[in-house]
């Protein structure tokens, strides 16, 4: 099962100790270097059989004016870099065959980006995101610069140094007995519903909001919560911390600013829910998101 879940999967071989300053420029001369090329938060993925997001230098040239690279590290002996272009040079491949042009959420679940280059996606478009939105110093204001190779900004102004985020966020499967818990959002599709998730706040621990979100959003207590599984979510740049935890209490009181409903699913609910056969049409998210594994591993313990 494990090897199903989306962004799990990265085969770049990434070492600190190759980022240093010239590093970008080294590579960028490398007629072997391979581009994972973001337009705004839009990949750009070379179609074919198989399709992928390891872009030629050639493929890139019609990009004239990219706005940051980094160093992702190697795959193999070829290096890989990731561009960030303006949104509007998406257009210049979307009405090109040779190219396909789709936001990353879509290309998972469809299965359109190859999956095994599901890590390296996720990696570049929350890095390039970060840089996107981070030009300015956060103590000082003043500009700040690109550094160690991408994987941080420096500011000349007062010397601080800012580092890649990564937002945790808790995502759990509450059951007890022979029953889960299960919610939906407002922006769902209908019909869907998927494990209780939020994120982590400042001076917490996994557990601990794993039991606060819990309650905050169904009214449920949880005791026992035991870690799972990870997955990064790109989305700009979440990793899901998926935990399965034992619920001590049953009546569900749903916070309505946070969920549309929460509700308690047996086995057998979920089972039909994964083959979308459910009589009520309920169903849950496919198996590139987190929040699948976890009920397949409460059905059967299977990975
Ligand atoms: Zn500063």
């Amino acid at each position: 099962m494990k090897r199903t879940l989306g962004y799990t999967t990265n085969p770049i071989r990434r070492h600190s100790s190759e980022r240093d300053p010239e590093a970008l420029a080294r590579h960028r001369d490398d007629p072997k270097r391979l581009v994972v090329l973001v337009a705004g938060d839009i990949p750009i993925l070379r179609a074919g059989e198989p399709v992928t997001a390891l872009l030629s230098p050639a493929d890139t040239d019609r990009v004239a004016n990219g706005l940051e690279e980094v160093f992702l590290g190697h795959l193999g002996d070829r290096p890989v870099v990731a561009r960030l272009a303006p949104s509007d040079a998406a257009d210049l491949f979307r009405e090109d065959p040779a190219f396909i042009v789709m936001d990353l959420r879509s290309a998972a679940m469809n299965r359109i980006a190859p999956h095994d280059e599901l890590g390296i996606l996720a990696t570049a478009k929350s890095l390039l995101d970060w840089h996107a939105r981070h030009r300015f110093c956060s103590t000082c204001g003043s500009p700040t610069t690109l550094s160690q190779a991408g994987f941080r900004r420096d500011c000349a102004s007062c010397g601080a140094q800012h580092f890649p985020r990564t937002d945790p966020v808790v995502i759990m499967l509450v059951s007890r007995g022979e029953r889960c818990l299960l919610g939906r959002q407002t922006h769902f599709l209908p019909g869907m519903y998927s494990c209780l998730a939020g994120f982590l706040e400042p001076g917490e621990t996994i557990e601990a909001a794993v039991r606060r979100e819990t309650f905050e959003e169904a009214g449920v207590r949880v005791g026992a919560v035991r870690y799972s599984a990870s997955q990064p979510w790109p989305f700009p740049s979440s990793l899901m911390i998926g935990c399965m935890g034992e619920a001590e209490s049953e009546d569900v009181t749903v916070d309505r600013e946070e969920l549309e409903d929460a509700r308690w699913f047996s086995r057998e609910d979920v089972r039909l829910m994964l083959r979308r056969e459910h009589p009520e049409g309920f169903f849950v998210p496919p198996s590139v998101a987190i929040a699948n594994y976890l009920l397949h591993e409460w059905l059967d313990g299977s990975e």
